[in-house]
C-alpha cells in the first residue's frame, strides 16, 4: 500500500526502533509510548484492521499473539496488556493492522 506508514516501515523507507523481524512479522517500539514498555507487532501483509482479517489469515492471527507474548518475555516487560484498536472511534489511527503490547506500570481499568 503506497501511503501506509507501516508498509513504509516494513520496506525500510521509514526508520523504526525494531525489536524483531521475520518474513511475516515486524515488531518495533511505539514512537509515542503510553507505558514504560510499548511496542507494536505488525504483520507484513497489509491487512487494514482486525475486522478485515479473512479465514486465510487465521495462522497469522495466532502467530501475532504468540509472538507478542514471546517478545514481552524476552524484553522483560512483565505483565502486559494487548490492544488492537479497530476503527476510528476505537482509536485506530494507522489502518494497517497492529497489536499493541503495553507494560511496565500498573495499567488502569478500561474506559
Ligand atoms: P493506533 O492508534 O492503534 O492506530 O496505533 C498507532 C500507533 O502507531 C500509535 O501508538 C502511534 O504512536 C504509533 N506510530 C505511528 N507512527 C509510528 C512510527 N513511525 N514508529 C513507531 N510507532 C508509530
Ligand atoms: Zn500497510
Amino acid at each position: 500500500m503506497d501511503n501506509c506508514i507501516f508498509c513504509k516501515i516494513i520496506k525500510k523507507e521509514i526508520p523504526s526502533k525494531k525489536l524483531y523481524e521475520d518474513d511475516e512479522m515486524i515488531a518495533f517500539w511505539d514512537i509515542n509510548p503510553q507505558a514504560p514498555h510499548h511496542f507494536l507487532v505488525v504483520p507484513k501483509k497489509h491487512v487494514a484492521s482486525v475486522a478485515a482479517l479473512e479465514e486465510a489469515d487465521d495462522k497469522l492471527a495466532g502467530k501475532i499473539l504468540r509472538l507478542g507474548a514471546r517478545l514481552a518475555k524476552e524484553n522483560n516487560v512483565g505483565d502486559f496488556r494487548v490492544v488492537f484498536n479497530n476503527g476510528p472511534l476505537a482509536g485506530q489511527e494507522v489502518f494497517h493492522m497492529h497489536m499493541h503490547i503495553l507494560g511496565g506500570r500498573r495499567l488502569g481499568s478500561f474506559a
